[in-house]
């Protein structure tokens, strides 16, 4: 079975890309029958949109430890918390955010 280079149009983005020889060989040899639908930028794309929707636990934002102003309870936020201003918990946040 031989291989030719082909030009697939991107599903996504609309971008016309090359489905070379040499990935169409890959791609047989690890089972796929269909050709990719997508571009390799969309698909890297879409690779890491998965990620997060699917709770992937890589490296993420650094949260730090604080205390609600409201409630009282423990919570964390995604800045250090300093200067004397209050910090919130989610619902309390939500809930001084939407009193103002
Ligand atoms: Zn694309
Ligand atoms: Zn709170």
């Amino acid at each position: 079975m031989s291989f030719v280079d082909k030009s697939i149009k991107c599903s996504d983005c609309g971008a016309t890309f090359t489905f070379s020889a040499g990935e169409q060989e890959l791609f047989a040899k690890r089972g796929y029958t269909n050709d990719p639908k997508r571009c390799p930028w969309c698909r890297a794309l879409r690779k890491t949109q998965d990620n997060s929707f699917s709770g992937y636990s890589g490296p993420r934002r650094q949260m730090f430890p604080a205390v609600c102003a409201e409630c009282g309870k423990g919570t964390e936020v995604p800045f250090e918390p300093r200067g004397g201003r209050p910090v919130y918990c989610s619902d309390c946040y939500r809930k001084v955010s939407l009193a103002r």
